[in-house]
């Protein structure tokens, strides 16, 4: 038996919804295949855990955390508690804790789905969004003087460290390699921002000489948002600063159809740590409990997941049957379908089982 431990954190929204429907597709790969079992631990930190105990999780959290596999993440984000406390809070100290220095977002429109883009259709936009995550612009340095006053200065300190850029240069560049069109584009500012942005210019050449199988290009990320949307088909594997990612996987998702289906893998490469897997939309209070939240994100990302583990044929079967079942226009209505949860769910878990 080929077993795997799996903290599952839905935490708040619609992320409850989404990862107890991830959590039964994992039980249908579990019948499916006869030689695999996942050992799921629930987690109820989170936004309500917060009103109750005045944290987002214990103090022992990542110690508890630190045992499993892998993390299998909901979203966080509630009206009534204020976003720095349930980023801050949570997500972050794992990701931080964890060292997960790699946030990993691959994007492909998925049959059935409409990307915004005329020119586009299922299974363009097939790239891979590498963030860099553990420094750059979210680093926390900086402050504000003379609060309030006229002379008021406040800063925000982006921090690259060599050895920071150099990891996410390479694994970037194993990634590329991985793929079949051994493409990076290396995304930065340093046309506007002479220093750290020159030094991840100066370490994408010097990482790239050791790949010389892998052909790249840099690109500023202001022109990155008009070849994103423009020349789509000429990217693969992008990389870029935790700021500049961020965005630009926004905008991939969007182009991609829809947020509900984007997802993304906190990776900590060397292994130390257990990596975690999340969908990369929010916790969407607006449809919270009408039971229409799109669980393909959380679908894709548990394939994501199963990657990570080492159940490459696992995450094949299961990325066949979500994209059998978007084919098939069982879709909720973020893409346009009039599909619930659970319709989607249900098709899924089907087409698992009727899958060879
Ligand atoms: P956060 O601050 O947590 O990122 P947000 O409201 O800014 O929250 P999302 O929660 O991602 O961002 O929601 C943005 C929009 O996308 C909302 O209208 C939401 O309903 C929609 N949305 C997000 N995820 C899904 C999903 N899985 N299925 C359907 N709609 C979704
Ligand atoms: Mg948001």
């Amino acid at each position: 038996m080929r077993e795997y431990s799996i903290a599952a954190i839905p935490a708040d929204g619609i992320g409850p919804e989404v990862i107890a429907a991830g959590t039964t597709v994992l039980a249908a790969l579990e019948r499916r295949d006869g030689g695999l079992k996942f050992n799921i631990e629930n987690f109820d930190w989170g936004s309500d855990y917060y009103k109750k105990h005045g944290v987002m999780m214990p103090a022992d959290g990542l110690s508890r955390l630190k045992k499993f596999d892998a993390i299998y993440f909901g979203a966080v984000g509630a009206p009534d508690v204020p976003d720095h406390i349930t980023l801050w809070g949570l997500r972050l100290p794992i990701c931080q804790g964890f060292d997960q220095y790699a946030n990993v977002r691959p994007t492909k429109i998925l049959p059935g789905i409409t990307s915004p883009l005329r020119q586009c259709g299922p299974g363009d936009l097939d790239w891979v969004i590498v963030r860099e995550n553990s420094e750059g612009e979210y680093s926390g340095h900086g402050g504000r003087a003379h609060r309030g006053l006229p002379e008021e200065v406040g800063t925000e300190v982006a921090i690259f460290t060599r050895v920071g850029v150099t990891r996410i240069m390479r694994y970037a560049f194993r990634l590329a390699r991985s793929r079949p069109r051994k493409f990076l584009t290396v995304v930065t500012k340093s046309n506007a921002q002479r220093h750290g942005m020159v030094m991840w210019d100066e370490i994408a050449a010097e990482v790239a000489e050791e790949f010389p199988d892998v052909t790249w290009d840099k690109m500023l990320v202001d022109a990155m948002t008009v070849r994103m949307t423009l020349n789509p088909r000429s990217l693969d594997t992008i990389v870029a600063t935790n700021l500049h990612a961020d965005i630009l996987s926004d905008l991939a998702g969007a182009l991609a159809g829809s947020l509900g289906v984007a997802p993304t893998g906190n990776i900590d490469p060397e292994r130390r740590f257990p990596s975690m897997f999340e969908p990369i939309h929010g916790s969407a209070f607006d449809i919270t409990g009408k039971g229409i939240a799109n669980p393909v994100a959380t679908f894709w990302t548990a394939a994501q997941m199963l990657d990570h583990l080492g159940e490459a044929e696992a995450s094949a079967r299961l990325m066949r049957a979500v994209e059998r079942v978007t084919g098939s226009g069982i879709l909720t209505p973020d893409v346009g379908g009039t599909a619930t949860t659970k319709d989607v769910t249900d098709a899924v878990i089907d087409a698992i089982h009727s899958s060879n």
